[in-house]
């Protein structure tokens, strides 16, 4: 039985203000109904100001990021349906801004501009249209997608190229996918309004496994459009779709096309990022994955790099630069590169332990302090490379130990390091402990 997925995803384009509108994007700090004017809540006679051109150029970075061809002009069309979310009674949005375009092994079939609809909230019946008129791109994909994992995989790579170009928001809630899953010969689902990018592969793995199942049962299903129930982790009936909507598109009068500067600079993007820097500084492919994962994290290797060990240097990010940055749930933050500088080029030198290394990359992350002023402070300069008498010593004085880890207990082994290091104020380097006690024990 294959599995069959399409998705249509909608994100919304970082910008100061509305796309037809001067009120602001800050939704999630206003007051209810703060950001808004008569544009935005359709008041009679109102008309729309000149389209946001950065929400436009924007989209035609993601366009272009996504292998698009993009089209000559923006053209808005009214799309109609009647809903407390929508003072107008219809949503603008665009043709297709850019079409054809791939990744991950996808067809992307198209991206446009749409306005983001208001929040009707069904409990108290009271609507709030802050977010009515904010910038939104769609991109939407062909059926090509083959499994949750693939749907995942493409999500993530999505994910990452957004934050690369710096274009999207990306707080809670300001990716919205519609995901549609069928299987091959039987009638597409279509889970509509999923909150967020891991949402979606919860939502295809239930409906995979719901659908699969009713086949097997002989239970006939028609195409339906399902809600989402983020904390089960299910999905619901909303309605049949028997036919098709009738949104009544129209040209919008009060918009007229608008030529599109095709002409954009996007960065680098992770894809080829990763390629080249496996290649450039002989790293492994995790390595590349993990250090591109972020562009100010990369720009940050690139930039100590270029005089220092890039394995060694690969080695540092991968662990203790990226364990307490996942601690804290943060991003890479540019204060960071004099100071893992200083820590590699120390630890290149033999003159701080990994465990020192640490300690002082967690000051620079939550202290004031720089790396140089805090190693000299706590006295973390310095590696005890003359311990073999305290290695033999340590050996003499607990024979009971050392007997365990002949048997192959790797608690014992632990237990020593941890009496040397004690000795050493955590100055001696592990590598030369663990190769003398091989050697003596
Ligand atoms: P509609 O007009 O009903 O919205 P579209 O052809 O515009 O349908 O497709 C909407 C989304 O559904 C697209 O992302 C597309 O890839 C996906 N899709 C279309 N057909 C299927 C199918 N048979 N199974 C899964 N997804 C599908
Ligand atoms: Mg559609
Ligand atoms: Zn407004």
């Amino acid at each position: 039985m294959k599995t069959i997925i399409g998705l249509e995803i909608h994100v919304q384009l970082r910008t100061e203000s509305k796309l037809f509108c001067n009120c602001k994007t800050n939704y999630l700090k206003a007051q209810t109904n703060e950001n808004t004017c008569v544009v935005c809540t359709a008041h009679p006679g109102s008309k729309p100001y000149f389209i946001n051109e950065k929400a436009i150029k924007n989209a035609v970075k993601i366009a272009a990021a996504l292998n698009c061809e993009i089209n000559e002009e923006i053209i808005m069309q009214r799309k109609h349906y009647f809903y407390p979310d929508l003072p107008n009674g219809f949503q603008r949005t665009s043709k297709p801004l850019g079409v054809n375009g791939t990744l991950e092994g996808v067809t992307i079939r198209e991206v446009h501009v749409e306005e983001d609809p208001g929040r009707y909230d069904l409990k108290t019946g009271k609507t709030d249209y802050n977010r009515c008129g904010i910038p939104l791109i769609e991109i939407v994909t062909e059926p090509e997608i083959k499994d949750s994992e693939h749907a995942k995989k493409f999500l993530e790579e999505l994910q990452l190229i957004l934050a690369y170009l710096e274009v999207s928001r990306e707080e809670p809630g300001s990716s919205r996918v519609d995901a549609n899953l069928s299987i091959e010969g039987h009638p597409r689902i279509e889970v509509k309004n999923i909150n967020s990018f891991k949402g979606v592969y919860t939502a295809l793995e239930y409906e995979e496994r719901r659908q699969k199942k009713l086949i097997q049962e002989n239970t006939p299903y028609g195409q339906e459009t399902r809600h989402f129930d983020e904390e089960k982790g299910t999905t619901t009936s909303m309605r049949k779709k028997e036919t098709l909507e009738d949104y009544r598109y129209s040209p919008d009068p009060d918009v007229p096309p608008i030529a599109i500067e095709k002409n954009t600079e996007i960065p680098e993007l992770p894809k080829p990022k990763r390629e080249r820097m496996e290649k450039q500084y002989a790293l492994t492919k995790e390595d590349a994955e993990t250090i591109t994962s972020e562009k100010k994290m990369a720009d940050a290797f690139e930039k100590i790099a270029g005089h220092s060990n890039a394995k060694e240097l690969a080695k540092l990010f991968k662990g203790i630069l990226k364990k307490q940055l996942n601690y804290r749930g943060i991003k890479y933050q540019e204060k960071l590169t004099p100071e893992i500088e200083w820590i590699a080029k120390n630890l290149e030198q033999n003159k701080i332990t990994e465990k020192s290394a640490e300690a002082i990359l967690i000051e620079a992350i939550d202290g004031g302090k720089s790396a140089e002023n805090y190693a000299k402070e706590q006295n973390l300069l310095g590696v005890e490379t003359n311990i073999q008498g305290l290695i033999e010593k340590t050996i003499k004085e607990n024979p009971k130990a050392v007997e365990d880890y002949k048997k192959g207990e790797e608690k014992a082994l632990n237990y020593l390091i941890g009496k040397i290091m004690k000795e050493t104020k955590g100055k001696a380097d592990k590598k030369t402990i663990l190769k003398t006690l091989e050697e003596k024990i």
